[in-house]
């Protein structure tokens, strides 16, 4: 059986594409099979784990089948593996643009995802996670969040961050249809910490004070390692959970143990 998480926030820059790459391989790392799904039109998680364009079907054209009916390729041709993180990923490209109008004439225009992932991929993989795009009143994040068990929301530790949480969390209620969050909720996950700085304690003390125990205990640091880890033009691009004296890297690795309920 799988477990699908959905890694969303409607802010951009907050460093969602960078936990779904360093979570899915912390999992890889704890001895999980893991798929990770681009759900970004941007690509920079394909692009990340190395992708380039090759031609072959992505996940537009996999959500295209669904909805069309219309059967073009067999599931494992969207399945993509990276060597260097070993584990699988479905790319993300400009294509996917173009998928809203797509998914809305579906007559069930939320549980798309579902129905592939839960029929399709379900029971392949230990962990599923999606990359969300930056937003919420989104066809895609609805039914990322419909085919999730979990949500993961990274927080950046800055200024503001948390005000919009409360309504955010009632945009996910009720795509959800539910009236209590927590249950659903893989936590929220402080990224960009500066301990150096009042802000970042103010925010996770603000943020311990009104989630508790949602709130992972170890944020995510803010360092430089974590910006070369996503230049995709540069030989540093790739995940921080395997590099050696990674702060970052162990960071994350011990997110992913917390969630695969693991910590110690
Ligand atoms: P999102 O997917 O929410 O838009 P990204 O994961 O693309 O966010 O991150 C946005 C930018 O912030 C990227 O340039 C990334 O390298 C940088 N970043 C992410 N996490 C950290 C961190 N812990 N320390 C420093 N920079 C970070
Ligand atoms: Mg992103």
């Amino acid at each position: 059986m799988s477990n699908i998480i959905a890694v969303s926030l409607e802010k951009g820059g907050v460093g969602k594409t960078t936990t779904v790459l360093n979570i899915g391989a912390g999992f890889t790392k704890l001895g999980y099979h893991v798929l990770l799904v681009d759900l970004d039109q941007q690509g920079h998680l394909s692009r990340w784990l190395g992708w380039q364009e090759d031609g072959k079907p992505a996940i537009s054209e996999l959500i295209y089948q669904e909805v069309s009916k219309i059967k073009t390729a067999e599931y494992q041709q969207f399945v993509r593996h990276s060597e260097r993180e070993n584990l699988d990923y479905i790319p993300a490209n400009k294509m996917l643009g173009g998928i809203y109008a797509i998914l809305g004439a579906d007559g069930e225009s939320n549980t798309v995802l579902r129905r592939i992932f839960h029929q399709e991929f379900f029971g392949a993989y230990d962990y599923i996670i999606f990359d969300c795009p930056t937003a919420v009143d989104n066809l895609l994040v609805s039914n990322a969040l419909q085919c999730s068990d979990k949500l993961l929301i990274p927080v950046q530790a800055e200024k503001f961050a948390y005000d919009g949480i409360p309504l955010m969390l009632q945009r996910y209620m009720a795509i959800k249809q539910t009236n209590d969050i927590r249950p659903f909720l893989a936590g929220m996950l402080i990224t960009m910490y500066n301990s150096r700085t009042t802000m970042s304690k103010e925010v996770r003390e603000a943020l311990i004070e009104s989630y508790g125990e949602l709130v992972f205990p170890e944020p995510i640091p803010m360092l430089q390692e974590a910006r070369n880890s996503t230049n995709d033009e540069s030989p540093l691009c790739g995940s921080l959970v395997g590099r050696k004296n990674s702060r970052v890297g162990q960071a994350y690795l011990a997110a992913a143990m917390r969630i695969a309920g693991e910590a110690k």
